[in-house]
């Protein structure tokens, strides 16, 4: 049998987005500025190829690029469209009201669309030719802990632990099997993304979210179309609020037009909705059936599909971002701007300072905690919390509804986030979500039913198998599932009863399905090959019994052009 392999780096960076991208071109930055013996990195990613499991909206604040990479459009950076446009409608069923002024946070005068795919392919062209190597299919499933400080919150992390390969459906060892491999280091950038698999674990096991708020999170179901010539101009933004979503849910919807007659559709909704029977992907049909969407969509072809959850709770609920021999960066922290509706350039600045200050704490031969603070230090001292503190309780004004939410987003500009109880009270949003009893009361739904049906035509909308096959994702089938679903039996029991079953419809991507179990009743059957990995059941889910693990290195979907 294999024996584990262990390789030592000085830093290691843990996800191949745009804060680890940005980690390890400005480290690579630093060793030619400041000269004196290499440092050894790697980057880790769990998808077969860079880029391939990216997806965003994007609309790119290029402030972070241009100081990372101040030639970047020398360098050919995929920038897709500057914005020449914004408009904000908000819609009904039938109708559209264009808002006659573009609030401030939606002014993407200076701003790109992009590609997140394709961007972040270009960046790690740069990391590679920096001699950094990416280390692509190579998903992190442990963390390792110095044994000498022990397992409780005072821990230090060595470095991760990759997955095995070769491990069939049933666990046991293929011929092929191989052991993951422990890679070592002084100091480890968590970059996992959102609800990251390590970050997760890390933030639970040392404490880090201790006196913050819990973080709240929308799933964004997006699809690229290629649609009739002249029908939108390339650098057009177009923000939507209300229809599909109801006023007591928070989100709403984007329409981005590239180049090519491409555009970028996507719906976001709050995973802290109430109605048990709310289902994203039937409510993104909706909003291609409205005339404003559709007017642009017809004709045209579905290229992509895809979905991501989004970390919207802010300021408040970004867990400690530093502890002995870690640091966590970008959207697995939690930073994103929920009322800019932009998290990619935050990345990039928070993997930059990751950078900076690992390899301060590698030069000085000092990666401790104490040590590390330096880099909560740099982000107090940045734009970063320049921009995220003033809309602090922006989010959580929304739990109050869409029209309490936007009057608060708006007074934020005069009073700098301020609110009597700040910062104001926050809740995990999957416990917001009410049981059927509670939120229907006699007129109970069928769990299997649609409360609000779409047609689905193939031609504007789709079902979520074709999604999925428009995903490009792909697992091998002979591993175990990747979505661990700690207790089965309440499913089909306290679950179907008290919330039915809410995974068969804020999933995507048709994973969970309730099918009929021998002698009678129902039982939970796990599609693990269908995940596009958006996290959305190891958040949503009223129990609180799905992990989502990494799978076999590789699988996942490939978002060309996301
Ligand atoms: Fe997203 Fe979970 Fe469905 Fe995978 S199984 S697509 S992570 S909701």
């Amino acid at each position: 049998m294999s024996e584990r392999e262990t390789l030592e780096v000085d830093i290691l960076i843990v996800g191949g987005g745009p804060a680890g991208m940005s980690a390890a071109l400005r480290l690579a930055q630093l060793q030619k500025e400041k000269g004196g013996e290499p440092l050894a990195i790697a980057v880790l990613e769990k998808a077969r190829e860079a880029g391939a499991h990216m997806l965003s909206g994007a609309v790119l604040d290029p402030s972070s690029l241009l100081d990372l990479v101040p030639d970047f459009k020398e360098k050919g950076a995929p920038l897709g469209a500057a914005v020449e446009r914004d408009d904000i409608y908000f819609l009904t069923r039938a109708s559209k009201f264009r808002l006659p002024i573009t609030p401030p946070f939606f002014n993407n005068h200076g701003n790109y669309i992009i590609s997140l795919n394709k961007f972040v392919k270009w960046m790690a062209g740069l990391v590679e030719a920096e001699g950094i190597d990416i280390f692509t299919g190579f998903p992190a499933t442990e963390i390792l802990f110095d044994p000498s400080t022990g397992s409780g919150q005072q821990a230090r992390v060595a470095g991760v632990r990759t997955g095995d390969r070769g491990i069939d459906k049933h666990g046991r060892k293929k011929s092929t099997f191989e052991p993951g491999v422990d890679i070592r280091a002084k100091v480890t950038i968590f970059t996992d993304g959102v609800r990251g698999n390590l970050t997760k674990s890390l933030v639970r096991q040392l404490g880090l979210d201790e006196g913050k708020s819990p973080q709240v999170y929308a799933i964004g179901i997006k699809e690229l179309w290629e649609v009739p010539a002249g029908r939108t101009p390339p650098g057009r933004v177009v923000h939507t609020m209300g229809y599909p979503l109801k006023m007591e849910e928070f989100g709403g919807a984007f329409m981005y037009s590239l180049p090519d007659n491409l555009v970028s559709l996507g719906l976001v909704a709050g995973l802290d909705y109430k109605d048990p029977m709310f289902d994203p992907h039937v409510a993104f049909q909706h909003l291609k059936r409205h005339p404003l969407i559709a007017s642009v969509l017809e004709g045209g072809t579905l290229v992509r599909y895809g979905a991501k959850a989004l970390p919207e709770g802010g300021w408040y609920t970004i867990p400690r971002t530093y502890a002995g021999g870690a640091l966590i960066a970008g959207d697995a922290a939690g930073f994103m701007n929920s009322a800019r509706l932009k998290g990619i350039h935050l990345a990039m600045r928070t993997g930059m300072f990751a950078a900076e200050t690992a390899f301060d704490a590698v030069r000085a031969n000092d990666t401790s905690e104490a040590k590390l603070k330096a880099y909560d230090d740099r982000i107090q001292a940045s734009a970063v919390r320049r921009e995220l503190y003033p809309v602090r309780n922006v989010h959580q004004a929304f739990s109050y509804g869409s029209l309490v939410g936007a009057a608060f987003t708006g007074l934020s500009l005069f009073t700098g986030g301020w609110w009597l109880k700040d910062p104001m009270p926050a809740h995990g949003g999957w416990t917001r979500i009410e049981k059927l009893a509670e939120y229907y009361k006699d007129a109970r739904p069928d769990p299997e039913s649609t409360v609000n049906p779409v047609k689905i035509d193939r031609q504007l909308t789709f079902d979520r198998l074709t999604g999925v096959h428009y995903s490009g994702t792909r697992h091998p089938e002979d591993q175990p599932s990747h979505l661990i679903v700690h207790d089965a039996s309440v499913c089909a029991t306290r679950c179907r009863e008290e919330y039915g079953n809410p995974c068969i419809r804020f999933c995507p991507a048709n994973v969970y399905e309730m099918v009929e179990a021998e002698g009678g009743g129902k039982k939970l059957q796990v599609n693990a090959s269908n995940c596009v990995h958006c996290k959305t059941c190891d958040i949503m889910d009223p129990y609180q019994i799905i992990d989502w693990v990494p799978p076999e290195g590789g699988g996942g979907p490939q978002y060309e052009g996301m």
